[in-house]
Order: C-alpha cells, then structure tokens, then sequence
C-alpha cells in the first residue's frame, strides 16, 4: 500500500421526497478527506447535473455593464495608477513600482501583511477568463518574484511569500479590473501553517516529501492527472476546498527565489488553459493562491504548491458560496467528481 490514502467516508440519507410522491427516498453521501490536512469535501451524485442549483449561470450582460459603471473610476485604467498608487523606497525598487509590458506592480495602500504589492494585470479594465493570456500572466509572475527577492534582500525576515488572486466580486475583488495580491509575511499565515506541519509530520514519519509521494500517486493512478508542464504537475484535487479545484506541484522546487524564467512561463501556461476550461465551463469568477516555503530554505518536506477554485459566478444578486458549511465547518461541498473535472481539463492543456 502506497503511504498516501485517498480516504472516503459514506453516509445514507432517507426522508419521504415530495418530488416522487412522498415515497422514501435515500440518498448515499460521500465525504472525501484530504490526505494531508483532513478537510472534508462532500459529494451527493443526486446534485450531478445540477450545478445550476448552487451555480447560477453567469450574467454576461450584468458583467458588461458593471465594468462600462466602474471603468471610470478604476485607479488601474489609463495612466491614473501612476499618480494615485503608493510606491517603495529605491533601496527596496530603484523606481518605486515594477513595470513589464502592460503588467505594473506596487504596494497596497492599506496592506495586511508586511508586504502586500498589487500587480496590474493587464490595461483593459475587463476580461474574461478566457481573455487572460499566458503571457500576460508570465509578465505579472515575473514582476511578483522580483518582487519577492528584492523585498527578502532588504527586509529578510520577510520569509514567507503567495500569490493570490481575487477575481470578480463574487471572488471578494473590490475593483473589476484584473490584478494580483502578493504577500510576504515573518510568519506563515494559517493555511501555510497547516500545510507546512502537516508536511514535515509526513516527512519524519516517512522520510518523504508529501508533494513529491503526491505526485507520484496522481501519476500512477491517472484518474485525477491534467498534464505535466516542465517541473510543474496539473490534477484536481481529491478532496477539494472550493468548487472545480486544480492543483498544480512544482516538484523541485520549495520556494519562489528558486524559480526562474521556466517555472514562471509553467504557471503562465497552465493558469491560462485551466481558466479557458473555466470560461468554457460557463464559470467566470476564481481565486487563486500559490504557496512557497520560507525562502531563505530549501525545505525538504515542502514544494510549491498552486491552488484553484471557482467561486460563485458573477450575476446580480449572486448568493455566495462560502456559507456556514466552509466559513465556520470548514467544509466543502464537491458539485462535480474531480475525476470527470480532470478528464475536461485535459482537453485544454
Ligand atoms: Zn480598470
């Protein structure tokens, strides 16, 4: 038996059903458990096919609309974020902000971390995710690790550095326009924490890498695998922590000052293809956080990691999809098997 499990509980529900005549009707409920972490992740196979229930097809004439309202005001449209965005002292970036093609990146104004940049992705103040290129996304990567080393260099207990994004209000993004948020922090924050414990537990009870075994199991199983990019592995989560989950491995690598111009253009690519199957899924709202270990070590028991997930589509009035089952049971509910996800996903890589 390999060291990673892929655990599953089921349950059975039964109630009288008013949609067939009052008769009993049952229902088989599969919990599925993260092997590292332990987070459940539930899946009723009666909610196949009903994704429209939890989520309403987007509004694309909504979405249009919102973003003609707001283009306006946007700090990041035409020239206004060079005025109206806050800037590094030169010793940290000679010129204050980072700049790459169409891709600019600053400090937040009201930051909640030691380091808290944001990158302009792109001019237009609106896009699909589908209209999000892999190079526009190679440009915004290369601008955050820069970011990262030079911060590390002149503040260097500033050690633990991800790569999030919220994208569209549904996903909690204040502004329509596409941007990244960088964090760096002396401490992991409580996610990373988690996952880099759980990792070393695993490591000194197996003397293995979690990532790596991950990976590894992913492979030979094949059911849940995307495709390999370079270093980097695409699959979809077994358990996972948000709708239509992938995950992306960076198997040789532990942290981000170990990246170069290959595992930048690895994440480029695959972010893209994921969010054209997004698009093509009639899904338009995701966030997105890739972790590093510490950057000043080289962990053997961790690897960085990319997380993916749909959040509720853009409409109006959208109902969230973050309630009491995630945000206080810590919880998720799987609308579609990762396995059929993963067999989709690899039209697209
Ligand atoms: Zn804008």
């Amino acid at each position: 038996m390999g060291k990673i499990h892929f655990e599953s509980w089921r349950q059975t529900s039964f109630f009288h059903n008013p949609l067939k005549d009052g008769q009993l009707d049952t229902q088989e409920i599969e919990v599925r458990i993260d092997p590292l972490t332990r987070h459940q992740s539930t899946f009723n196979p009666g909610l196949e096919g009903k994704m429209s229930i939890l989520f309403p097809e987007t509004d694309y004439a909504y979405l249009e609309q919102r973003a003609e309202a707001t283009r306006g005001q946007c700090f990041l449209c035409d020239d206004r974020w060079r005025t109206a965005t806050p800037t590094y002292s030169t010793d940290i970036l000679p010129e204050g902000r980072l700049q790459r093609g169409e891709v600019a990146l600053f400090p937040n104004l009201f930051p909640v971390s030691a380091f808290h940049a944001v990158v302009k992705v792109g001019d237009r103040h609106f896009r699909l995710p589908n209209e999000i290129s892999a190079d526009l996304l190679e440009d915004a990567f290369t601008v955050s690790i820069e970011s990262f080393r030079q911060y590390h260099r002149r503040h260097p207990s500033i050690r633990y550095f991800t790569i999030n994004v919220n994208f569209l209000l549904p996903a909690g993004a204040s502004i329509i326009h596409p941007h990244l948020q960088l964090l760096g922090s002396p401490f992991p924050g409580t996610y990373q924490e988690l996952l880099l414990e759980k990792g070393l537990a695993y490591y000194k009870r197996h003397g293995s890498c979690y990532w790596t075994d991950l990976v590894e199991e992913e492979k030979a199983l094949g059911e849940r695998l995307i495709a390999q990019i370079g270093g980097s592995t695409w699959f979809a989560a077994y358990a996972p922590g948000g709708a239509n989950e992938i995950n992306a491995v960076w198997t040789e690598r532990s942290h981000f000052l170990e990246w170069g111009p290959e595992e930048i253009r690895q994440m480029a690519d695959g972010l893209s293809r994921a969010l054209c199957a997004y698009h093509d899924m009639k899904f338009s709202s995701f966030n997105f956080s890739c972790f590093s270990g510490p950057v000043d070590s080289s962990l053997p028991e961790f690897r960085c990691l990319l997380r993916l997930v749909n959040r509720q589509n853009a409409m109006p009035h959208h109902r969230t999809d973050d309630y009491y089952f995630q945000k206080l049971l810590k919880n998720e509910i799987i609308i579609q098997r990762p396995e059929k996800l993963a067999a989709f996903l690899k039209g697209y890589f």
